[in-house]
């Protein structure tokens, strides 16, 4: 997929996302991964999340994660069927899982695992989204748009860590 071909629509909602998650530089732990669920139909924002491993001292709360959790628990259901889901960065196989599981039909990733979030938040796999999304057995398989804003999704990262730094936080996990 060229760039000129992905829906406006994603890059208006990734920048969104961009910005709620600069959000969280202001609070008490700062995170470059965020993620949102909009309705496809309607285009209305459903959810939205930071990661919140350190927080909450859960390593299964990434951002992605949150907001499937609170997508289905706002909609009521165990699927989001006819939703789309935006990361920060590309998401991990526990989360594409998740995505997997809900039944997202679409994912929308900004940054690269290995290539942009790994410097900053080292990242234990390499194996990606569009391999766990073409083993799913049910139809239609979630379609996953990778690199929506890759630049401002990339510069969250050397953001996050200048405000780490500033504020004596201390590096991510593992770095
Ligand atoms: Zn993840």
């Amino acid at each position: 997929m060229t760039p000129d071909s992905i829906d406006p629509r994603h890059h208006e909602r990734m920048k969104a996302l961009v910005a709620y998650t600069a959000a969280s530089f202001a609070t008490d732990h700062p995170s470059p991964f965020g993620a949102a669920v909009y309705d496809a139909q309607t285009g209305g924002l459903i959810a939205q999340a930071y990661d919140s491993v350190i927080a909450k001292c859960d390593p299964t709360n990434h951002g992605e994660v949150n907001a499937v959790r609170l997508a289905t628990q706002k909609l009521a259901r165990l699927s989001l069927r006819g939703c789309v889901l935006y990361s920060t960065c590309e998401p991990c196989p526990m989360c594409m899982s998740a995505c997997i599981w809900a039944e997202l039909e679409t994912v929308v990733y900004g940054a690269s695992t290995l290539e942009d979030a790994d410097p900053y938040w080292p990242q234990p796999s390499d194996v990606t989204p569009q391999e766990l999304a073409a083993r799913m057995r049910v139809e239609p398989r979630c379609e996953v748009i990778a690199h929506v804003e890759r630049e401002l999704c990339r510069d969250l990262f050397q953001q996050c860590d200048d405000v780490r730094q500033e504020r004596g936080l201390g590096l991510p996990p593992n770095r």
